[in-house]
C-alpha cells in the first residue's frame, strides 16, 4: 500500500507540515523514554502511550517503522540512590526497568525496534564529546567538561529561547534544570566522590550529562538523524535544545530531526503530575483501584496528544462507559453475524464495499493523518457505532451478512489503534474485562501465594468473583478461569 500522507505539527517550525521521511519504508523515529528509578507515574505513561498511539497511526497509514526509545540509566538521582542502598546502579535500575516494561506490556503498548540503554553507549557519548571538542564547541572547568552554546549560533532555534541575555561563562552541572535561564551545560561529569560510579575514557573518569545519550543514542542506533524525535513538552527545553546543540554542533553537516513532536501534561487539579510534587498516581495505584489497564489506555490516548489532560478518578469513570459502548456494539455484530474469533485482520484502506463504511474508514484514518487527532477519529467510531446500532435495530435477524462483516473488519481496524476491545465469545458478556486483565489477576494471585502473601491471594480471588469469573487451580498448580453461569 502506499502510505497515506500524514501532517504534523513540528515543534521546530511551530507549524503543521506535511511529514516527509527520507525512506517510506524505514521511518526513523527516536523518542525520550523513562528515567528508571522508580515506578512510572500515569503523566510518564502518557507520554509513552502518546508514541504507542504515534506507532500504530503510521503503521495503519502504510508506513514501515524502525524506532527507538532510550532507557536513562545514569543520572543523579539514580546515582544517589544506588550509593544510599549501596547497590550497583545495574542492580538499582534493573527492576524499575522490568516494571516499566511491564506496565507498557499491560497497556498494550507495541514492542519497538531498538530500546538503547545509556550505560551501555558510553562509548558513543565519549565519540561525540571528542567530535564537539574538534569543531571547537567544549571547554572544561574543575574537570567537567561543558558544551559552549555561545559559540553555537543555532541555539535555541527549536525552543525559540531568548540567548541573548546569558552570562557568558555561566554554566549548570545537574541534569535537570528547568528554567528559561540559558546557560552552558554539562556534557561530562568528572568523578567527585569514590562511591560514585564512574568509566575510565578518553575524554577523562566520569560520567556523562543527561543530556549527551540521546544524542549519542541517534548516532549509534541509526547512522545519522532521525524522522521523528518525541518527548514530553517539558523535554522541548533545556533537553531537546541541548541535544540538538550537540548533535548539530557535531555534525553540522547533517539534519538532525525532521519532526520534532511533544506530547502535553497530564495535570491533577491544574498542576502538572511529577514525582517531585507527590501528585501522582502510578498505574498500579490506579489499577489496586479496580480499573482495568484498557480503561486506563482508552482514557489516556482519547484526548489530542497537544492537549493537556486534567486527570480524575470521575473522568477515567466517564470514559470506560464511553469504551464500553464501543465494545457493547461489536458484541452485538459479532453475536449477529456469529463472526466470534472468524474476522482476518487488517484490512485495507478502501477495501469495503459498502460505501457508508468506506467513508467511515478514510474519515478515521484521515484523522489520524491529521495530526493523530484521535478525539476526531473516535467522533467517526461513534458515528460507526450510531450506523450500526440502527442498522441492527432496524434489521434484526434480517442483518445482510456483508455489512456485518464488513463492519466488524472496520472494527478491528480501529483496534489496530485503540488495542483495548475484544472479539472473543468467551468474555462477551464480561463488558469492560480483558481476557489479558483476568489473566493478570491470576499471575498477581500466583506471586501472591509464592510471597505466602495468602491475604492478597484471596483477596484477588474474592474480586475476580464478584465479576463473575471462577478460578480453578489443578494439582499441577495452574489455574484455570471461566464464567460464573
Ligand atoms: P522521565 O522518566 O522523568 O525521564 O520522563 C519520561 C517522559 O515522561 C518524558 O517524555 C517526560 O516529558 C514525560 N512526562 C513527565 N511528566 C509528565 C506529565 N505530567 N504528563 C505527560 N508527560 C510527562
Ligand atoms: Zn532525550
Amino acid at each position: 500500500m502506499t502510505p497515506i500522507p500524514f501532517v504534523f505539527q513540528n515543534s521546530k517550525s511551530g507549524k503543521k507540515e506535511t511529514f516527509l521521511p527520507k525512506d517510506n519504508s524505514n521511518v526513523t523515529i527516536y523518542s525520550c523514554g523513562p528515567t528508571v528509578y522508580n515506578f512510572a507515574h500515569i503523566g510518564n505513561i502518557r507520554s509513552f502511550l502518546f508514541v504507542d498511539v504515534l506507532r500504530r497511526a503510521l503503521l495503519l497509514g502504510g508506513y514501515k517503522l524502525n524506532q527507538s526509545m532510550n532507557i536513562t540509566d545514569i543520572d543523579d538521582k539514580i546515582i544517589n540512590e544506588s550509593i544510599k542502598q549501596k547497590v550497583s546502579i545495574e542492580e538499582f535500575t534493573k527492576p524499575w526497568t522490568e516494571a516499566f516494561f511491564k506496565d507498557l506490556e499491560s497497556l498494550h503498548v507495541q514492542k519497538l525496534e531498538h530500546y538503547p540503554k545509556a550505560t551501555e553507549s558510553i562509548e558513543d557519548m565519549v565519540g561525540l564529546v571528542e567530535k564537539l571538542k574538534t569543531n571547537g564547541l567544549v571547554y572544561e572547568k574543575d574537570g567537567n567538561l561543558y558544551f559552549s552554546i555561545q559559540k553555537f549560533s543555532r541555539y535555541g532555534e527549536l525552543s525559540k529561547i531568548d540567548v541573548s541575555g546569558m552570562k557568558s561563562g555561566a554554566r549548570y552541572d545537574a541534569d535537570e534544570y528547568t528554567k528559561d535561564d540559558v546557560r552552558d551545560f554539562v556534557l561530562w561529569k568528572n568523578q567527585k566522590t569514590e562511591q560514585e560510579k564512574c568509566w575510565h575514557t578518553r575524554i577523562g573518569t566520569g560520567r556523562p550529562g543527561w543530556h549527551l545519550e540521546c544524542s549519542a543514542m541517534i548516532r549509534k542506533v541509526y547512522g545519522s538523524g532521525v524522522d521523528i524525535h518525541t518527548g514530553g513538552i517539558d523535554l522541548l527545553f533545556p533537553h531537546h535544545e541541548n541535544e540538538a546543540a550537540q548533535s548539530m554542533g557535531a555534525y553540522p553537516n547533517e539534519e538532525f530531526v525532521g519532526t520534532w513532536l511533544h506530547c502535553e501534561h497530564l495535570l491533577v487539579d491544574g498542576e502538572k503530575m511529577s514525582k517531585s510534587k507527590g501528585n501522582f498516581y502510578t498505574l498500579r495505584d490506579i489499577l489496586e483501584k479496580g480499573y482495568d489497564p484498557n480503561s486506563i489506555r482508552y482514557h489516556l490516548i482519547s484526548s489530542h496528544y497537544r492537549s493537556k489532560l486534567n486527570f480524575s478518578l470521575n473522568k477515567l469513570e466517564e470514559s470506560k462507559v464511553a469504551m464500553d459502548r464501543i465494545q457493547n456494539t461489536i458484541y452485538r455484530v459479532l453475536e449477529a453475524g456469529q463472526l466470534w474469533d472468524k474476522v482476518p485482520k487488517g484490512v485495507e484502506m478502501g477495501n469495503f464495499t459498502i460505501p457508508e463504511l468506506q467513508n467511515l474508514d478514510l474519515d478515521f484514518i484521515y484523522s489520524l493523518a491529521d495530526d493523530l487527532n484521535v478525539p476526531k477519529a473516535l467522533a467517526t467510531v461513534f458515528e460507526l457505532v450510531r450506523i450500526v446500532n440502527q442498522y441492527l435495530d432496524t434489521k434484526g435477524n434480517e442483518a445482510e451478512d456483508s455489512f456485518l462483516l464488513e463492519s466488524i473488519q472496520l472494527f478491528y481496524k480501529i483496534n489496530e489503534l485503540f488495542a483495548v476491545f475484544q472479539f472473543k465469545k468467551q468474555i462477551q458478556s464480561l463488558v469492560g474485562i480483558s481476557e489479558d486483565w483476568i489473566l493478570e489477576q491470576i499471575e498477581k494471585r500466583k506471586t501472591a501465594k509464592q510471597n505466602k502473601d495468602f491475604l492478597s491471594a484471596d483477596k484477588i480471588r474474592k474480586e475476580l468473583e464478584e465479576k463473575g469469573i471462577l478460578l480453578a487451580d489443578t494439582k499441577e498448580g495452574i489455574t484455570t478461569w471461566k464464567k460464573a453461569q
